[in-house]
């Protein structure tokens, strides 16, 4: 909510107001979970909306998510709950728990750390490479058409792991590929190693046909619009045609199966995919996809 009011509205009492709140939540309670979707990960994309009028807000939640973080040869990771996992009825088979998706796992988080980092924090610019190490290294991991969807329990070279939703933004490939882009792009302003092959490989295959997001789902979320929207981003930003092309074809395939959505709202229903599909008009507003690591917060 406080994302939304620092995009749209700006009334600066009503986000200082945000900011305490938030800052007395930092400071105590129980641990948030790290992640973007109700966690610190999507705490730190408003800060960095923030970060020039509240520093401090940033700095608490970056400094946060330093202390979570788990260091090992040369990368950092961040373990995700039990209770997500139970939630999203995985059988907790072991701890440490590991994921490397967008909504709740590891690139929410980097998208969080990108955004701090492009506000001009100069710790969670230092957090980006190492965090992008365990990316690099979960992909080699991976099979060949689903490097990240998954949930690793245990130690994540010889633990179990659990297949979860692929080619989606929320746990799949397309969602962790715009978080890496995003890192790459505020560290070297370019995309390059296994992020621009992993770009290369998810534009391909949907422009051959592969379908984006889950069967029978179009929302930003697990389905096709989000997936559209992420290709659509890399095309502006590197103009090449094959991510023109897998974006159209992800946005076709959604217009023709818009009148099945059963929701109204942004993340599973029509307000979200109504916003996708606009995104194609010249001169459409694109902010709302930062509430989903999509584009990075004006600073
Ligand atoms: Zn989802």
């Amino acid at each position: 909510m406080g994302l939304v009011i620092s995009t749209y509205h700006g009334d600066e009492e009503t986000l200082a107001g945000i900011d305490d709140s938030l800052q007395e939540r930092l400071g105590g309670g129980p641990p948030l979970s790290c992640g973007m979707r109700g966690g610190l990960g999507g705490i730190a994309i408003y800060a960095a909306s923030r970060y020039r009028t509240n520093p401090a807000l940033g700095d608490a939640v970056v400094r946060q998510l330093d202390l979570r973080a788990v260091r090992q040869n040369r990368t950092l990771s961040w373990p995700i709950s039990a209770e997500y996992a139970r939630q999203q009825s995985l059988d907790v088979l072991a701890e440490p728990i590991y994921q490397p998706g967008m909504a709740h796992g590891h690139a929410g988080i980097l998208a969080g750390l990108t955004a701090m980092a492009n506000a001009g924090h100069a710790h969670a610019r230092d957090l980006l490479e190492p965090s992008l190490n365990w990316l690099r290294d979960m992909a080699a991991l991976g099979d060949d058409d689903n490097r990240f969807a998954w949930a690793f329990f245990g130690d994540f070279e010889s633990g179990q792991r659990k297949r979860l939703n692929v080619n989606t933004w929320c746990t799949g490939d397309p969602g962790v590929l715009i978080a890496s882009f995003w890192a790459q792009h505020v560290l070297e302003k370019r995309m390059s190693g296994w992020v621009a092959d992993l770009a290369d490989r998810v534009a391909r295959e949907i422009g051959a046909g592969r379908r984006a997001g889950m069967a029978d789902r179009i929302d930003l979320c697990c389905g096709m619009s989000s997936v559209g929207n992420i290709c659509l981003r890399l095309f502006e930003q590197t103009a090449e045609a094959i991510f023109h092309q897998a974006a159209l074809r992800c946005f076709a395939d959604a217009e023709g199966a818009r009148s099945t959505l059963q929701s109204n709202g942004l993340q599973y229903g029509r307000a979200g995919v109504s916003l996708a599909l606009r995104s194609l008009e010249s001169g459409a507003s694109r902010k709302w996809d930062r509430f989903f690591g999509m584009s990075l917060p004006d600073v």
